[in-house]
């Protein structure tokens, strides 16, 4: 029989194939000395590598778009960082070579990020991708990252840099694997806007044998090894009946017995916007604006550049339900400008709206950018806040929207329990709440969402995590008010129709899980979702909450 190992599936569907390693081979340059009177080509030689690679990342992100162009462009930038640069310069003139001298300043500028708090740690494999590309270049070998390939395969890495994920062929990837990374990571939030199968935090992972067949099933996390033919029989035929439910299913979301669940899409600008639309989003439920925000690590982008952006989005939706996040820098999302350098523990401290009330310039900005942008189109505008704790943060949101003229309704986003706990407290102040359940599972068990290592308590099917959703549905309702899920667990289909079953107005994801989510909500009745959220709320793990509600909805 196979083996079956068990990570955490990130991306639907099932991806059986060959295994292929990332090249993520350290190349390690010798250390070799040079006479002085070479430091000056050596130093020429290591700026032009470092210029080039930087404009290659660049391209990669214009033609990725979206999300992915953000992350590129940022790491694009690190390969620039002028004090990276005068180290290698510094380096070089004491008599290292242009490779060494590379290798050697982004590692001791590794040590100080890996030492240097979540979201900088979170940031070191990025910075090894950058090192790896300048230093293969400097040495004229192939460039690290995805191998070389004309048959499909299962890409297997220990972790996937955005540069790569971001250019991933589906056609010829046909999942990925990965030993680190949590479900909330930045591979898995790309690799469902790939709409690739992929499974994250695979213990062992690297040990797969290039070339050995395995089979991934995105939606379970199982990756099964040398699979039998019956078992990718098996495997292929549940894949098979899946698209053909999904190419059946189209419209607005809504359950068997037509209680409606707009599905909505999360959008990173407006590069995500065709395909939230080709996928049939009824409109934007997340539209991430920090991702505007990244292009220049010094300044807020102008308010023009702003109207254009957002002019955008809203226009492809015409009468559709548009909401956007105002910016969220800190922690996992830092902006030189705005956050501050010296947090020990930035994923809790001035992250969100807390940066944007100690910059009410910026979120002044934000707001008159918005309403000029939705100035004469028929659209539903709604604007929330990221990271809002309690009633005073809600009111203060609130106030900041009004003097601004902002015509839209104004919101929450619930990702520190405390919101949870006191929803109807904040619902004094704004009109609608939407959980971020990827934030909101991270503080909850106190679980880095950018940790493989936690990955379990990261899963959003924890009781503990669905009792804060039934806890903010049943506010909003008793409020008169909406609640929608934004965070991740909105794309996991069977999680879809426990939310709903909670009381969850509105369902916003990544436009790949779109259908998907559809096809699965219309195959059963408000009051079966309820069932089983009532099935998985009795639960006491994620996994038996996850076999409680399947059990419920297919009548065992
Ligand atoms: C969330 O935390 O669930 C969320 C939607 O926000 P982000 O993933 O951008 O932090
Ligand atoms: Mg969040």
């Amino acid at each position: 029989m196979e083996a079956t190992l068990r990570g955490v599936g990130v991306s639907h569907g099932v991806a059986i194939g060959e295994v292929r390693h990332m090249g993520t081979a350290v190349l390690e340059p010798p250390a070799k000395q040079i006479p002085a009177e070479d430091a000056e080509r050596e130093q020429g030689r290591a700026r032009k590598a470092v210029e080039a690679v930087a404009a290659d990342l660049m391209a990669r992100g214009n033609l990725a778009g979206g999300e992915a162009q953000a992350v590129l462009e940022a790491q694009a930038m690190m390969a620039q960082d002028p004090e990276l640069m005068a180290d290698v310069d510094r380096r070089i003139a004491v008599g290292s070579t242009a490779e060494r001298a590379v290798y050697d300043a982004f590692a001791a500028y590794r040590e100080l990020l890996a030492g240097a708090g979540e979201y900088l740690a979170g940031r070191v494999a990025d910075l090894d991708d950058v090192r790896n590309r300048i230093v293969a270049r400097l040495l004229g070998v192939p460039m690290p990252g995805v191998p070389d390939s004309d048959e499909p395969y299962v890409l297997v890495a220990r972790d996937l840099a955005p540069a790569d994920t971001a250019l991933l062929d589906p056609t010829l990837v046909l999942g990925f694997v990965t030993e680190e990374g949590g479900p909330t990571s930045h591979s898995a939030i790309l690799a469902r806007a790939l709409g690739v199968p992929a499974v994250v935090a695979l213990p062992g992972a690297g040990e797969l044998a290039e070339g050995t067949v395995i089979a991934v099933d995105g939606s379970t996390g199982d990756i099964f090894v040398e699979p039998s033919e019956e078992k990718k029989s098996e495997l292929e035929a549940a894949a098979a009946e899946r698209k053909a439910a999904l190419s059946a299913s189209t419209g607005p979301g809504a359950t068997a017995d037509g209680h409606k669940v707009p599905l909505l899409a999360n959008v990173g600008g407006p590069a995500d916007v065709p395909a939230a639309v080709e996928a049939g989003a009824e409109g934007v439920g997340l539209f991430r604006t920090e991702f505007l925000f990244l292009d220049d690590s010094k300044n807020a982008p102008s308010e023009e550049k702003q109207v254009e952006a957002y002019r955008q989005v809203l226009e492809a939706f015409p009468e559709g339900r548009v909401v956007v996040r105002v910016l969220d820098a800190g922690a996992d999302k830092p902006l030189d400008f705005l956050t501050p350098g010296d947090e020990p523990n930035p994923a809790l401290g001035v992250r969100g709206l807390r940066t944007l009330l100690d910059h009410p310039e910026v979120l002044r900005t934000q707001l008159t950018a918005l309403a000029k942008a939705a100035d004469g189109l028929p659209v539903y505008l709604e604007v929330m806040a990221p990271m809002v704790a309690d009633r005073t943060d809600a009111k203060a949101f609130a106030d900041a929207c009004r003097a601004a003229g902002l015509q839209a309704k104004f919101g929450a986003m619930v990702e520190i329990p405390s919101a949870a706990l006191r929803a109807r407290s904040i619902l004094q102040e704004v009109e609608f709440l939407s959980l971020g359940t990827n934030d909101l599972a991270q503080y909850t068990f106190a679980a880095d969402r950018q940790v493989g290592a936690v990955s379990r308590l990261q899963d959003p099917w924890q009781p503990a995590l669905l009792d804060l959703v039934a806890l903010s549905a049943e506010a909003a309702k008793a409020e008169g008010k909406s609640c929608g899920v934004c965070g991740e667990a909105a794309s996991d289909p069977l999680l879809a129709c426990v939310l709903t079953g909670l009381g969850v107005t509105s369902l916003s994801m990544g436009a790949a899980s779109i259908p998907c989510v559809r096809a699965t909500l219309a195959k059963y009745t408000l009051a079966q979702c309820e069932r089983a959220a009532a099935a998985a709320r009795a639960a006491d793990s994620a996994d038996e909450a996850r076999n409680a509600a399947q059990a419920v909805l297919s009548g065992e």
